[in-house]
């Protein structure tokens, strides 16, 4: 059964063999002893990653974590999302993160095989009854392609009445945007957890990429702070931590639900984070650290 962890974390399911095994045998050990509560696998626009995904999910749990893969339609029909979901069972997997997903790129648009998530979330219920824990995606910022904000909300109540556990947001840098998300949805009558997804600033160029296609704001003081220290990247992984400590610690201040870390299969700064936000204590001596220091020696 799954236990109540400190925060939870996402990992993509790595395409070479050297990703692997740095994921299995570097970042997973470092970052075991945050106890997180399930780690995720994403899964690739239209089932691209569907093999790698579902290998990931199993190495992961034979290290014995709890694990969640994403998973979405795609140009799937329910025969093989079906057989997906039984595979999943059979390997003992007992949390999902239901997604309507995007359409690969360059390759059509998303509405040639459009399956809403709360209809995934209705097939999942439908064919696995309470099986499995789900968690929905939710857009502080609100989803790129939505109506309105009210729209927006409106389906994210549509998911979890379809029959998910729980939301998991977008990553934001405006915590207003989250606290306001929050009162509109418990005005909009939601009262299932909505678990805050924090990015950390691991590569800036990269991060203004997906952040442009996804709709997340970067504000402009960062994206000035940033400028500042382009030819400095110590000091720009340096003020990266600190605003995402800071975005971290003024939600676990608030009661946030636990957060849900997008590691992008990097062991640091995660670590560095949770030490500042306290869900690593003491000093540097824990299993993890070790784990750090025997793949960088
Ligand atoms: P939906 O909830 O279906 O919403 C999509 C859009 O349609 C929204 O604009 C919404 O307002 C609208 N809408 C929703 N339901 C309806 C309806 N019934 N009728 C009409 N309009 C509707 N992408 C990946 O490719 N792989 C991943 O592993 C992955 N993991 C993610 C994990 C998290 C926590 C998050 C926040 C996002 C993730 N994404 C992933 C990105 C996600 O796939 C995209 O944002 C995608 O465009 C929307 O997926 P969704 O499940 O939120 O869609």
């Amino acid at each position: 059964m799954a236990t109540e962890g400190s925060c939870s974390l996402e990992f993509f399911p790595p395409k070479t063999n050297a990703g692997r095994e740095k994921l299995l045998n570097e970042t997973l050990p470092a970052l075991a002893d945050l106890n997180p509560e399930y780690c995720s696998i994403t899964y690739g626009a239209g089932g691209s990653t569907r093999d790698t995904t579902v290998a990931t999910v199993a190495a992961i749990a034979d290290a014995g974590q709890d694990v969640a893969p994403h998973l979405s339609f795609g140009t799937d029909n329910r025969e093989t999302m079906k057989g997906l979901l039984e595979e999943y069972q059979q390997q003992g997997v007992q949390r999902l993160v239901a997604l309507r997903g995007d359409a690969p790129a360059g390759d059509g648009t998303p509405e040639k095989s459009c399956v809403y998530a709360n209809e995934l979330v209705s097939f999942i219920r439908e064919t696995t009854g309470d099986h499995f824990n789900i968690k929905v995606a939710a857009y502080p910022e609100i989803h790129p392609e939505a109506v309105s904000y009210s729209h927006d909300v409106h389906f994210l109540k549509a998911k979890l009445d379809a029959g998910a556990d729980a939301a998991v947001t977008q990553y934001f840098f405006n915590v207003e945007s989250y606290f306001y998300f929050m009162d509109r949805c418990a005005a909009a009558g939601i009262t299932q957890p909505i678990h805050p997804g924090i990015m950390p600033m691991t590569n800036f160029a990269n991060l203004m990429r997906f952040s442009t296609a996804c709709g997340a704001e970067v504000p402009r003081w960062i994206r000035q702070r940033m400028a500042d220290f382009a030819e400095d990247p110590d000091s720009a992984y340096k003020f990266g931590i600190e605003v995402v400590s800071q975005l971290c610690s003024t939600l676990i201040d608030s009661g946030a639900p636990p957060i849900h870390f997008y590691t992008m299969n990097q062991a640091e700064p995660m670590r560095t984070i949770a030490r500042n936000i306290g869900l690593l204590k003491g000093g540097d001596n824990h299993a993890g650290d070790q784990a750090l220091q025997r793949s960088v020696a």
